[in-house]
């Protein structure tokens, strides 16, 4: 049976006064599919992100995520979607407890169903010992483990993760993609960014930015093979370096 596509993309484009920083990109995104974006500094991949998750107006082209026009119906796609950032995910000065309690409020769940999921989040990450302890004090890889955790509390289709593992050590990253692995076999979308070329090939499929448009656009092992290289590292540098 063939998938669904809970983002399709069309001649998407954001220009910022004469300079086109988004440069209409075209593609989609399956339900339950690992899409890695990625492309160097200044490529356009916030850029992108910022209008699929609907806080960005187009200059032109389209998009639908989850169903939902990006231009007419950004507060729709707002309850569909899951997203977490490298810089802003949690509280510092809030314990885990209550920070998962703040963010079930904020997706507008109940506070039955928070006290629920809080148990089960604190449970499936065994943070039983420090789930009142601020999450300041904690470990920045446990951090980013629970922030995705939160973003996934409201059942969204998709959850965009922009650079999720940036600056946690190799095996909280590894720890980090089994989570992956697991929402996306659950079936929920995981558009992910990142730096790091072994996450690359982890994705389904990825896409390369360059300068405001994607060059390259396949699963890991095509596009390896396209570029006849033997790792993604070399396709990107092939790619985004020229
Ligand atoms: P990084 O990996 O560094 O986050 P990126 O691929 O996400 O890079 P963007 O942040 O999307 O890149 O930026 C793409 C280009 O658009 C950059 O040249 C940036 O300076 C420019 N840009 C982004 N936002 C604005 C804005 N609001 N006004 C003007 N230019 C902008």
């Amino acid at each position: 049976m063939k998938k669904e596509n809970v983002i399709e993309a069309t001649n998407l484009t954001k220009i910022f006064g004469d300079f086109t920083a988004v440069d209409a990109i075209t593609f989609e995104v399956k339900k339950g599919e690992i899409f890695g974006f990625l492309g160097a500094n200044g490529a356009g991949k916030t850029t992108a992100m910022k209008m699929l998750i609907g806080i960005s107006i187009p200059s032109d082209g389209k998009a639908t995520v989850a169903g939902f026009d990006v231009s007419s119906h950004p507060e729709d796609i707002k309850k569909n979607i899951g997203y977490m950032s490298q810089k802003f995910a949690l509280y510092d000065d809030l314990t885990v407890r209550e920070n998962i309690t703040f963010f079930g409020g904020i997706y507008g769940l109940k506070r039955s169903q928070i006290k629920i999921k809080s148990e089960k989040l604190i449970n499936n990450l065994g943070l039983q010992e420090v789930a009142n302890d601020l999450v300041g004090s904690l470990p920045l890889g446990w951090k980013q483990k629970i922030a995705f955790s939160v973003a996934l509390l409201h059942d969204p289709k998709i959850i965009f993760l922009d650079e999720p593992t940036g600056g946690v050590d190799p095996i909280t990253r590894r720890q980090f993609w089994e989570m992956i692995y697991q929402t996306a076999h659950e079936g929920t979308t995981v558009f992910v960014t990142t730096h790091y070329m072994d996450e690359a090939e982890y994705c389904d499929r990825v896409s390369i930015m360059v300068n405001g448009k994607i060059e390259a656009l396949d699963t890991p092992k095509k596009l390896k093979e396209q570029f006849e290289v033997d790792n993604m590292n070399d396709v990107f540098l092939k790619l985004a370096r020229g």
